[in-house]
């Protein structure tokens, strides 16, 4: 056995692996939300949590002094974490991310109330599932947390798409995860749904994106409710094919990459260098579908130069005079 496994082995024998207590919720019938988790949002059915909005440099962004970032500096209220959702399913106290972010220890801390953490240790087991949409510093860098050196997690299911579980298999340090014991690597096909609990179920969706290292998908959450798909990064609209409308047609709420409003956040750049669908367009193509109520959408993943996270903004207030919304971290959608 590799030293640093035995000494695992041994790490793990000392710390009690955590054990889920059996007993209800605490306040499902209401009461102050101690734990970060609304009362409200324990008693009732499946839900997403935004656990964070921006692109994958955060807010403030790493070594910025752009506007944006001053004001979230100085206003940890303007402070957004890196894009990622929560799939919360309340009955079986499960708990699912999609994407894991560099901003995981702050985001894990806001479900702690969901699945019952084992008190004064560390929870090696604080979530049920990891859904991966592409191997861009924002979306998988978190899984990190899960290995060896930090949470030390046992066989946490990964699922991402076979491209990008060999990417996580053949490259340090994800390989470790992967031998240690630390992930389960499970291949998704984007034909086939992964059914969870209370009804949910997950369908990825190839996206056209920079697919350096491993493709990219976008996630279908399906709920008893509504279904909701979250695409937090895609290459311009042109490039999908069914086009957008059409692959929105049985959706209920889309939440989708927002991540620049103007060509002029990016100066010398041209919008087909940037990659990235500007929210105008994105409205000028969805406005009509959203005027009739076929849909809901959202921005998120925006970037810190996007003029629309500052909420007094005209740019923001152009998006809600189209009928659209800027997801904001902690919103809660049910499913
Ligand atoms: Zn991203
Ligand atoms: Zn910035």
């Amino acid at each position: 056995m590799h030293r640093l496994a035995l000494l695992a082995v041994v790490l793990l024998a000392a710390c009690t692996p955590a054990e889920r207590p059996e007993q209800p919720l605490e306040g499902v019938a209401g009461g102050a939300a101690e734990d970060g988790v609304p009362a409200e949002s324990r008693s009732a059915g499946p839900y997403v949590l935004a656990l964070g909005t921006v692109q994958d440099g955060g807010l403030p962004h790493a070594a910025c002094s752009g506007a944006n970032c001053i004001a979230a500096r100085q206003d940890p209220g303007r402070r957004r974490l890196i894009a990622s959702l929560a799939i919360v399913l309340p009955e079986s106290r499960r708990v699912y991310l999609i994407d894991a972010s560099p901003d995981i220890r702050e985001q894990l801390d806001r479900l702690g109330g969901v699945r019952g953490a084992p008190a004064g240790r560390v929870d090696r087991a604080p979530i049920d599932g990891v859904f991966l949409t592409h191997a861009h510093i924002g979306h998988y860098l978190g899984l990190a947390f899960f290995g060896f050196e930090a949470i030390h997690t046992r066989n946490l299911p990964v699922y991402s798409t076979a491209r990008m579980g060999e990417f996580l298999r053949q490259n340090g340090p994800w390989s470790q995860l992967v031998r240690f014991g630390n992930v389960e690597l499970i291949a998704i096909d984007p034909s086939q749904p992964v059914e969870l609990d209370q009804g949910v179920r997950v369908t990825a969706l190839p996206v056209p994106h920079r697919d350096e290292y491993a493709d990219t998908v976008g996630f279908l959450i399906e709920g008893p409710g509504r279904s909701i798909l979250y695409v937090p990064d895609t290459d311009s609209w042109s490039a999908w094919d069914p086009e957008l409308p059409e692959r929105l047609a049985s959706v209920d709420v889309a939440l989708l990459d927002g991540s620049f409003y103007s060509i002029a956040e990016m100066p010398g750049r041209s919008v087909e260098e940037v990659g990235h669908p500007l929210i105008p367009d994105s409205m000028d193509l969805l406005e009509g579908m959203v005027a009739n109520g076929g849909i809901e959408v959202m921005f998120t993943h925006l970037n810190h130069s996007n003029p629309a996270l500052d909420p007094a903004s005209s740019e923001h207030a152009e998006i809600i005079r189209r009928g659209f919304s800027v997801l904001a971290d902690g919103q809660r959608l049910s499913l």
